[in-house]
């Protein structure tokens, strides 16, 4: 099975994501991720990456392109995607396209998160990441502690693009550019429109639900 979990920027598609690999045996593919990395290798590319994702602004599709390609060429990989943050326009949406063909793959569904601006905020003003097991808290609303997390909190950070301002600049960005691929996948009979205001385990509850029906 192949799939995209679609959303706003603190929609929850790491967090669902992170579920669905461990029940489903998928590979995550976060192009976010992906650039954090190349980031923290502290390259002459990362050094522009970083530049960008502060400002809130969305990577050249050439580097993204590169990046997924790479994933393709990975037999691990074979029918067992899960891409969170990926696509996210309709040239990326394309390439991602032409790339199952090539491969002779294709889209088991698109699970689509929706969220309104107001509650992205606070989601992402409370977002914690562990630098260690890459797990995802929200002091607000899931906060990490000894059951659900067992590194510790000295390895929780925030990500720098996670302020006020740049939170509603990739907000705005999201609504001009990626919503609309909605429309290319919704012609292709794959979207299913998730409500992502309930709480992680009744999301998760009515994603596993559609897994399932489509995993016969
Ligand atoms: P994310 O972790 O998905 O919220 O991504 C963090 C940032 O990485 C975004 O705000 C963009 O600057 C950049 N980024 C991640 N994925 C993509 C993509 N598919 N295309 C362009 N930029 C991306």
């Amino acid at each position: 099975m192949n799939l995209i979990i679609f959303g706003p920027p603190g929609a929850g598609k790491g967090t669902q994501a992170d579920k669905i690999v461990t029940e489903f045996n998928l590979n995550k593919i976060s192009t976010g991720d992906l650039l954090r990395d190349e980031i923290s290798k502290n390259t002459t590319l990362g050094k522009e990456i970083k530049k960008i994702i502060d400002k809130g602004s969305f990577v050249t599709d050439e580097t993204i392109n590169n990046l997924i390609k790479k994933i393709f060429s990975n037999n691990e990989n074979h029918n067992r995607l899960i891409f969170d943050g990926y696509p996210r326009n309709l040239n990326q949406t394309k390439n991602l396209d032409h790339l199952l063909k090539k491969n002779k793959q294709s889209l088991t569904c698109v699970l689509s998160l929706n969220v309104p601006e107001d509650v992205v905020v606070k989601r992402i003003l409370g977002r914690q990441v562990c630098t260690k097991c890459s797990l995802i808290f929200n002091k607000f609303f899931n906060p990490s502690n000894k059951k659900n997390h067992n590194c510790g909190e000295q390895f929780l950070t925030t990500r720098s693009d996670d302020k006020e301002e740049v939170i509603i600049k990739r907000y705005k960005t999201y609504i001009i550019e990626t919503l609309p691929i909605l429309n290319f996948y919704k012609n292709l009979d794959l979207l299913y429109e998730i409500d992502g205001i309930k709480d992680i385990d009744s999301i998760y509850k009515e994603i596993r639900q559609i897994l399932h029906s489509l995993d016969g």
